[in-house]
């Protein structure tokens, strides 16, 4: 099974808290405040065109940090993939291992992409925690219940409260909830990754990163049978996604599956529930 790259429990704790600092100091009701970070930290933000070479940059140069966003990839102070972006350059800059590093020449400075694929980077898969933190504090997420019952939906809400992308709403919200969620994103009938959070069971997965998804599940019949797209909550088995443990609970127990279809960046989240 290809696992992924994880982040250990006590290294979250400690980014998680130097975001809820921050992000404490400077909100708007759910909105974190970012330019006012920017600001106050006296970093240099250019927003400008970079073609295609990354979303976002962060640069240490003559005594002073430069942040580049990039416009031509849809990056600006007010699209959620430029909020993302600009949190996660403001990550490297918070995380002392990061900043020092770019300060003292130790670290090379480098391009990010704001579309999950540094999954094997853990100075990116920090980044991109941390940017989910301070974009979305704990607290704010757990009491969140403007939609109460758990579906796409309530991820919709949370993006549109917060200002943030559905897929960024979708990673935090599994990190945080209290019940069984995992997230799978997949693209032309390949899955690119997964997160699963600790409630959920930790059964084998009828699927590897880079190969083709299971063809029953809802996601693995949109991308192989003409005219499935389901948008609605659909009831899936467990054995659909899985190899349930047979002496786990909830291996009888019936599943939810909701997909969300990105058409503009081309992939299909898909969010696997308990009934
Ligand atoms: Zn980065």
């Amino acid at each position: 099974m290809a696992e992924q790259r994880t982040i250990p429990e006590i290294r979250k704790k400690e980014l998680n808290r130097i975001a809820d600092y921050v992000s404490s100091m400077f909100s708007d009701g759910n909105v974190t405040l970012l330019e006012e970070i920017v600001h106050f930290e006296r970093l240099n933000l250019y927003i400008d065109h970079y073609e295609d070479y990354f979303d976002g940059m962060l640069v240490y140069g003559d005594y002073e940090f430069h942040i580049h966003i990039n416009r031509d990839r849809g990056n600006d102070l007010h699209t959620n993939r430029g909020r993302f972006s600009l949190s996660h350059e403001l990550a490297h800059y918070y995380i002392n291992e990061h900043r020092i590093g770019l300060q003292s020449g130790l670290l090379e400075p480098h391009t990010s992409f704001t579309d999950g694929k540094n999954k094997n980077d853990p100075i990116e898969l920090e980044a991109d925690y941390f940017a989910g933190c301070l974009l979305m504090p704990f607290k704010k997420l757990y009491y969140f219940d403007v939609v109460k019952k758990f579906s796409l939906e309530k991820i919709r809400a949370i993006s549109e409260s917060f200002k943030v992308s559905l897929l960024a709403a979708a990673i935090r919200y599994c990190q945080t909830c209290s019940h069984e969620l995992m997230i799978v994103v997949s693209r032309n009938n390949v899955v690119e990754w997964y997160d699963r959070n600790s409630h959920f069971p930790e059964w084998p997965f009828k699927f590897k990163v880079n190969e083709s998804v299971p063809p029953t599940t809802v996601a693995g019949e949109f991308f192989t049978k003409p005219e499935s797209k389901f948008t609605s909550v659909e009831e899936i088995e467990p054995n659909d996604w899985f190899y349930p443990f047979a002496n786990d609970y909830r291996a009888n127990r019936k599943m939810n599956e909701q997909c969300f279809y990105s058409d503009g960046f081309g992939y299909v989240i898909s969010l696997l529930w308990f009934k």
